[in-house]
């Protein structure tokens, strides 16, 4: 996926104009996970909905195997956000099945796929539960797997796991990378944590603040598969300490623009 000099400026009801992206461009490579990270309110969220095809930007494109996407969402890009979307009537199975249902699989092929990501997300034994029977870890769980379970080319993710326990958001960061590793989807993960981001990436982009544009990439040199005792390497603190300065540096910066 590429994006090519996207920008987005809102406008307010009293006629003011927020300018949220600047001439942003991107290219995400097939197979890779992907962090994006940048100070709180810079766009990271208007971005990732223009990447989805949820929002329309004021200017510049998306491209998907050199076919234009701007503002089409599709099947082929999955969403998941930091606030649950499971349907809260449904239980875990159908809330998996959802969305292959919609899709018009035989009811054969729904099942393989609803007991294989719900395997893979941990949730064997709880396909029968509804979500308010679940921990917000769990429902996370079941939001991962029906974006999973639509088979996408490529996973967006904003802050998933933002409103979860510390405890909770480190669990499911391995997990994740689990399923990434099994799945080989490309992944594009937002996140204003820089060790969420080190831990899970193979790229890191750093955006500035508003209006945003990519201000520095680093590539994490650290090998997979990666244990969670990787956080206290020397290697991975010197990187932390390397992209603590490079976000001071970029929000120094768009102050100056301003
Ligand atoms: P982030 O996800 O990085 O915190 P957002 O993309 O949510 O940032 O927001 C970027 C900027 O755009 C913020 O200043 C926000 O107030 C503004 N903004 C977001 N959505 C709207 C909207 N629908 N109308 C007007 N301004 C918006
Ligand atoms: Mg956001």
């Amino acid at each position: 996926m590429t994006a090519h000099g996207i920008s987005k400026v809102y406008e307010g009801e009293s006629g003011e104009k927020t300018i949220a992206i600047k001439n942003l461009n991107l290219q995400v490579k097939e197979g890779e996970f992907l962090c994006l990270v940048g100070p709180s309110g810079c766009g990271k969220t208007t971005l990732i909905k223009i990447l989805a095809g949820l929002l329309l930007p004021t200017s510049g494109e998306i491209l998907m195997d050199g076919k234009n996407v701007t503002g089409k969402p599709s099947r082929e890009r999955g969403v998941v956000f930091q606030e649950n979307a499971v349907f809260p009537w449904m239980t875990v199975e159908q809330n998996v099945e959802y969305g292959p249902r919609i899709n018009g699989l035989p009811k054969n092929v729904i099942k393989e796929i609803s007991k294989k990501y719900i395997k893979l997300v941990n949730l064997s034994g709880f396909e029968k539960a509804l979500p308010k029977e679940l921990s917000g870890g769990m429902k996370k769980r079941v939001d991962i797997a029906r974006a999973y379970a639509n088979n996408p080319d490529i996973l967006l993710m904003d802050e998933p796991f933002g409103s979860l326990d510390s405890q909770t958001r480190s669990k499911m960061q391995t997990e994740l990378l689990q399923i990434w590793q099994s799945e080989r989807k490309t992944v594009v993960f937002i996140t204003h944590d820089l060790e969420e981001a080190i831990y899970l990436a193979d790229r890191i982009i750093v955006l500035t603040a508003r209006p945003s544009y990519v201000f520095e990439e680093v590539t994490v040199p650290l090998s997979r598969p990666r244990k969670k005792s990787v956080k206290t390497t020397p290697e991975f603190v010197a990187l932390r300490a390397n992209l603590e300065n490079m976000m001071e540096n970029a929000i120094k910066l768009s102050e100056n623009n301003c």
